[in-house]
């Protein structure tokens, strides 16, 4: 009686974990970064993706200072 209990215990305590972890996490990331990932997404971007670089022109990072090169993925927004 004492093991089935315990077992009950251990059991519903991993589920009430695991459960709200599980179903609260994947999608929220992927919506953020698609709009803000302008390091990214701009149609020149800087090599090594320097947060807060990228352009719709042709240019330099304004934090690392390399050119920035053509977004061969860049779609234009429509
Ligand atoms: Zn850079």
């Amino acid at each position: 009686m004492l093991l089935n209990r315990l077992a009950f215990i251990l059991l519903f305590s991993f589920v009430a974990v695991a459960l709200p972890s599980c179903t609260d996490q994947p999608k929220k990331d992927v919506s953020q970064t698609e709009i803000e990932d302008k390091e990214h997404n701009s149609k020149y971007i800087c090599p090594m993706y320097c947060e807060g670089s990228g352009s719709q022109k042709p240019g330099d990072c304004p934090v690392c200072h390399m050119h920035y090169e053509e977004n061969k993925d860049y779609k234009a927004p429509k």
